[in-house]
C-alpha cells in the first residue's frame, strides 16, 4: 500500500478501505508518513469528506493508536461529558462534581486550551497546587474514593489524535466534520466510560457555525459512539455568546465555584443543569424531571461544592481557594472596557473575544507560551441588553501591561452595537439521542 494512492483516492472523491485508513494512521504515529502527506491527506478529507463508515474506521484507528484505558475497577456506573470546545464554557468545572456527588462515576480526561477556546485542564492548575498528571492507580483510587477526577490526557492516550490535531491546528483542516468526530470520539472511545454526553456548541464561538453542521456532527458522534458499545446522547448548546461572564482560567475557576455555590450567571447554571441531568438520565437514574429535580438539589445542599473540594484537595490543590475564592491571585493590571455608542449589543464575535483573552496571557500562542492564570475578561454586558455610550461592558485582567491595548482592540472589533433589539435563541437548541 502507498500512501501516494491513499490521498489520490480521497483527493478524486472515492471512500477509504478501512485498511487504507489504519495504515495511514498507523504509519503517521509509528514516523514511516511524513507531516506532508498526512496534512495532503486531512486537506483531501476537509474537502470530499468521509462517509460514516469512513468516520468510524477513522476513530477506531485513532483510538487504537496507543493505550486503551481498563476502568473495570471503578465501582458502579461510569460517565463521561465532553464540549467541543467555546469560550468561557467551563462547564465541566460544575457538572463533573454535581453528577458525583449523586453517585455516578467521573473518571475525566480534560484538554488543554485550542485556540481561541479554553481547557479544562488549564483552568484547574489555575488552582494553587493541583495535579493533573496522577498515575493511573491513584486516579482509579480518587474517583473510587471521591467519586471524580479529573487529568489531562496521558502521552500515550490516543496519541495519533495528538499529532493529527497540532498538524491540522497549522494546515487550516480542523473545522472539518470527520475529523472533528474522528478525533474527540478516538480519544473517548480510549477511555472506560459507560455512558457519554456530547455538548455540540453552535455559534461563532464554536468550531461549528451553524446549527445544521452542529447537529449533523452531533447525529455522527453519537452513532459512533453507539457502535462501539457506549450510551450516548448529545445537547446542540447555544455559543454565539460567551457562556457565563468569565472568560480565562482562574476567572472561569471562581465562575464555576459561584454555580456550584447556587450563584452562577443564569445562562451557565442552565446549560450546567441540563448537561448534569442528561449524563444523570443516561447512567439511569431517572427520568429526566428526577434527575433535575436531583441536579438541583445537589447545588443547594452543597453537596457538589463539597464534592469539588474534596476532589481539589485529593488531585494535591489548596481547598482553602475554592472555600474563599477571593484566594486567588488578581491580575496586576485591569482595564475598563466602554461602549462605543449607545443601542443594544445585537451580537458578538465569540471567536474573537476567546481571542482577545488569548492576547491578555489566558491561552497560548504557541505550544510552549506559558499561561497567565489570572488574565482574562470578565462580560458586565451582553448580546442583547442596552448600553449606553461610555458605559463599561467588560473589564479586562492581564499581569502583562503591554497587552491590554491590543486584546480591547480585539475586543471592541467583536462587539456590534445597534438600535435594534436583537431576538436570542434558546441556549439549549436540540438533543440528539
Ligand atoms: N476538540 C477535539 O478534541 N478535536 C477537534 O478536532 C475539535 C475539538
Amino acid at each position: 500500500m502507498r500512501m501516494y494512492d491513499i490521498i489520490k483516492k480521497k483527493r478524486d472523491g472515492y471512500a477509504l478501505s478501512d485498511e487504507e485508513i489504519r495504515f495511514f494512521v498507523d504509519g503517521y504515529v509509528k514516523g514511516d508518513i511524513p507531516d506532508y502527506q498526512a496534512s495532503a491527506l486531512c486537506m483531501a478529507i476537509f474537502y470530499r469528506g468521509m462517509s460514516v463508515d469512513e468516520t468510524t474506521a477513522l476513530t477506531l484507528a485513532i483510538r487504537d493508536s496507543g493505550d486503551v484505558l481498563d476502568f473495570s475497577e471503578i465501582k458502579g456506573i461510569r460517565v463521561d461529558k465532553h464540549s467541543t470546545g467555546g469560550v468561557g464554557d467551563k462547564t465541566s468545572l460544575v457538572v463533573a462534581p454535581i453528577v458525583a456527588s449523586l453517585g455516578v462515576k467521573v473518571a475525566k480526561m480534560s484538554g488543554r486550551g485550542l485556540g481561541h477556546t479554553g481547557g479544562t485542564v488549564d483552568k484547574l492548575e489555575s488552582i494553587e497546587g493541583f495535579k493533573v498528571d496522577l498515575d493511573s492507580k491513584t486516579f482509579i483510587d480518587t474517583v473510587n474514593r471521591v467519586g471524580i477526577a479529573i487529568v489531562g490526557q496521558s502521552a500515550t492516550l490516543a496519541p495519533a489524535d495528538k499529532m493529527l490535531y497540532a498538524l491540522r491546528d497549522v494546515t487550516a483542516t480542523v473545522d472539518s466534520m470527520p475529523l472533528i468526530a474522528s478525533s474527540i470520539m478516538g480519544k473517548k472511545l480510549a477511555a472506560d466510560d459507560d455512558c457519554i454526553v456530547l455538548d455540540v456548541k453552535t455559534g461563532s464561538g464554536s468550531f461549528m457555525k451553524t446549527e445544521e453542521a452542529s447537529k449533523e456532527l452531533a447525529a455522527l458522534m453519537v452513532n459512533i459512539g453507539k457502535k462501539a458499545g457506549k450510551k450516548m446522547l448529545a445537547l446542540i448548546t447555544d455559543m454565539d455568546i460567551p457562556l457565563g461572564n468569565a472568560i480565562g482560567n482562574a476567572l472561569e475557576v471562581k465562575e464555576a465555584i459561584a454555580t456550584l455555590n447556587g450563584n452562577g450567571p443564569e445562562d451557565l447554571t442552565e446549560v450546567c443543569v441540563a448537561l448534569a441531568s442528561n449524563m444523570l438520565y443516561l447512567a439511569g437514574h431517572g427520568t429526566e424531571e428526577e434527575c433535575a429535580r436531583k441536579v438541583k438539589n445537589a447545588i443547594a445542599d452543597g453537596s457538589a461544592l463539597n464534592t469539588f473540594i474534596c476532589m481539589v484537595k485529593a488531585q494535591g490543590g489548596n481547598g482553602e481557594w475554592i472555600k474563599t475564592p477571593d484566594l486567588f491571585p488578581k491580575a496586576m493590571y485591569t482595564r475598563n472596557v466602554k461602549a462605543e455608542k449607545s443601542g443594544y449589543i445585537t451580537k458578538v464575535d465569540t471567536e474573537g473575544y476567546g481571542i482577545s483573552a488569548v492576547l491578555l496571557g489566558a491561552g497560548r500562542n504557541t505550544k510552549e507560551d506559558k499561561i497567565d492564570y489570572s488574565a482574562g475578561i470578565m462580560l458586565l454586558k451582553k448580546t442583547g441588553e442596552s448600553v449606553k455610550q461610555g458605559d463599561i461592558i467588560a473589564t479586562l485582567y492581564t499581569n502583562d501591561e503591554t497587552k491590554l491595548d491590543a486584546a480591547e482592540k480585539k475586543f471592541l472589533s467583536c462587539t456590534f452595537i445597534s438600535d435594534e433589539k436583537p431576538v436570542l435563541r434558546p441556549l439549549i437548541i436540540d438533543k440528539v439521542e
